[in-house]
């Protein structure tokens, strides 16, 4: 299906069965790991999981400027020079994990803010106790890993 972001990329987001889902900005994919659709759908009817996971992924494409300025002011904030080998992986680590935890939160944020009372409906006909491990585990990991790496980069500067 043929999308258009609000900030004027053309976009293309395939639902291709419950587990893959994929998007595309101006050709290119933007792959990440089907941890929603594992956790956050389990369970949940068929039109339902589908509903959501085009949702989902058009919450990606539309978030994109998000994720991309939350990846540029954690980049920026690493002014220290790392001196050591692990130092750098753990840092890479730690960003590429708050980048995705990050982009999941905005990416469902869409959904929810655009599905509004059908999204509370289904997860009140289906609960999912794993729905609360999502939250908490990528709230976490999104927003405490973003603020030690901002802590630690401005840290090293003085
Ligand atoms: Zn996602």
């Amino acid at each position: 299906m043929q999308i258009r972001s609000w900030y004027g990329l053309p976009g293309e987001i395939e639902v291709e069965n419950e587990l893959w889902h994929l998007v595309k900005v101006g050709g290119v994919p933007l792959n990440h790991p089907p941890v929603v659709n594992l956790i956050l759908r389990r369970g949940l009817p068929r039109e339902d999981r589908l509903r959501l996971s085009y949702l989902h992924e058009y919450g990606h494409f539309q978030t994109l400027p998000l994720a991309v300025a939350h990846a540029l002011l954690l980049l920026w904030a690493r002014r220290r020079q790392q001196r050591t080998i692990l130092g750098w992986l753990t840092w890479l680590a730690a960003l590429a994990v708050a980048h995705e935890a990050v982009w999941e939160l905005a990416s469902e944020g869409y959904a929810i803010a655009h599905d509004g009372a059908a999204y509370r409906e289904s997860y009140r006909k289906t609960p999912n106790p794993l729905a609360l491990v999502f939250w908490a585990v990528m709230g976490s990991l999104g927003i405490g890993l973003s603020a030690w790496l901002l802590r630690s980069g401005s840290r090293a500067q003085g």
